[in-house]
């Protein structure tokens, strides 16, 4: 097969991550756009982040990024779509020029870029592919989905809807399609808990809280998502309280998604607990192979119909992209996009081992590192169980692994320091900070604190 051009990117991908490849897209920005254009704008195009529905693109200058937008921006939007169907959206970052040429977004930028797309998302956004008609059924979202359309037949029949499950399974994607069966006639507010929050900071900055207060009072439907992410926010959930309780006494429907169950919740208060867990529970489980087989018919019409394009995958190839696809929906889509768009920059039909060599680049490339999965492979490698790792004794054979363990989750994904002291048995954050610092000093005066650490770092990447 041709050597396929995907690039290593030294980057370690957080759960949340997509799967878009700048590359590919890249070079179908050269075909389409023809060299010279290429050459002159779009190649100095980066990817900065990717959400679900929208990108943000990294530009050099002002001016460039208002060429580009008044003369490429649609043409730019509909190559990018054929690569990610739930695109609807592009923004554009201006960043230094020394920047654009780094291959790798580090984490911390990460985070930056998540204050600005508070700063340019409206309120309720709705994503109009994410519908019922495009959610497919299975064996391990039967009962969420049923659930989510009785609500919408029936408002407040089952009050709170509470839709929980892993990272990926699909939790967004019913929030929105309950919002948007349910906007023609109703007031539907639809908004993630940690928008939620920045509104909410935001008030209280500016001295405007009844605003608040009404704004979000005044729905009929009130969809939160990942409701986990008031954990430990004590002043926001008690806001988020009382416009729980004052819209369920006025008889407005809420639904509400969370990576877990309700009386599962991490510092969240014991009243909102059994106020979230007072309705109806539903939950979202990995899916089958079935399941992941029909999405993936699902998505290649879905590409088929609105590009009036051919794609050429045997039932052999959906099977072996649906088994070997092991963490969640998101991923497998993200995995299905890169085959379509190797097989459309190659211009043929793939074959089964060109799918495998596509597949062991990507799964090279994107590690997904978990807090979990850092704990369970630094015990297992010092060979003490997980309960002694987290535990509160101090004795060097388990004090030294425990900061290992936090220091690769700083290093490895993009949880915040509280969220990795409340992993480690509600540790401090500052506990967090001094293993930091303890592992980054030995690791550059101990070799063999250095090699541990390779050795661990490359099983976590193996596995
Ligand atoms: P979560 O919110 O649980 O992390 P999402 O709702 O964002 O997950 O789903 C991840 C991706 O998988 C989205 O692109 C979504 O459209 C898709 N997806 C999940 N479940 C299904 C399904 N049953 N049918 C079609 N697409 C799905
Ligand atoms: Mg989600």
């Amino acid at each position: 097969m041709e050597k396929n051009n995907i690039k290593k990117q030294n980057v370690y991908i957080s759960e949340e991550e997509n799967l878009l490849n700048w590359n590919d897209i890249q070079e179908s920005f050269k075909k389409s756009f023809g060299k010279e254009v290429y050459d002159s704008w779009l190649q100095k195009i980066s990817l900065i982040k990717e959400y679900n529905d929208y990108l943000i693109l990294g530009v050099p200058t002002r001016f460039f990024r208002d060429w580009i937008v008044s003369r490429y921006l649609d043409k730019i939007l509909e190559q990018v779509k054929s690569f990610k169907l739930s695109l609807n959206r592009i923004e554009f970052k201006i960043i230094e020029e020394n920047k654009q040429n780094q291959e790798f977004i580090k984490i911390n930028e990460l985070n930056k870029v998540t204050e600005i797309r508070d700063s340019i998302l409206n309120y309720n956004r709705l994503n109009s592919n994410l519908s019922f008609e495009n959610f497919v059924k299975g064996k391990s979202n039967d009962i969420a989905l049923s659930y989510s359309k009785k609500v919408c037949e029936h408002i407040s029949r089952y009050n709170p809807l509470y839709v929980c499950g892993g990272v990926g399974l699909g939790k967004t994607h019913l929030l929105n399609a309950i919002g948007l069966s349910l906007q023609h006639d109703n007031n539907v507010m639809f908004i993630s808990a940690e928008r939620f929050m920045y509104h909410f900071i935001k008030s209280i900055k500016k001295n405007d809280m009844v605003n608040f207060k009404d704004f979000f009072r005044k729905s009929s439907v009130f969809i939160i998502d990942d409701i986990q992410f008031l954990s430990g926010k004590e002043s926001l959930q008690e806001e988020f309280f009382h416009t729980f309780n004052s819209l369920m006494d006025k008889g407005s429907q809420i639904i509400i998604s969370s990576d877990r169950d309700p009386m599962k919740l991490d510092r969240i208060q014991d009243r909102i607990k059994s106020r979230l867990a007072g309705g109806l529970v539903v939950e979202i489980e990995a899916p089958d192979l079935e399941l992941k087989i029909e999405i993936i018919k699902k998505k290649i019409e879905d590409i088929q119909s609105q590009f009036k394009e051919n794609i050429n995958l045997s039932e052999e190839i959906i099977k072996f992209i649906a088994s070997e696809s092991k963490t969640n929906i998101r991923e497998l889509i993200g995995i299905l996009n890169r085959v379509i768009a190797f097989s459309r920059v190659h211009n043929k039909i793939l074959s089964l081992s060109d799918c495998r060599n596509i597949l062991k680049d990507v799964f090279n490339q994107i590690k997904i590192v978990t807090v979990d999965k850092i704990q369970n492979v630094v015990s297992n490698y010092f060979n003490i169980s997980l309960n002694e790792m987290l535990s509160q004794r101090r004795s060097r054979p388990l004090a030294r692994p425990r900061q290992i363990a936090m220091f690769l989750a700083k290093k490895m994904t993009t949880r915040s320091l509280p969220e990795i002291g409340r992993r480690f048995a509600n540790r401090d954050h500052t506990t967090v900070i001094h293993a930091v610092k303890t592992i980054t000093r030995l690791s550059e005066q101990d070799d063999e604190m250095k090699k541990n650490i390779g050795q661990i770092k490359s099983l976590l990447l193996e596995q």
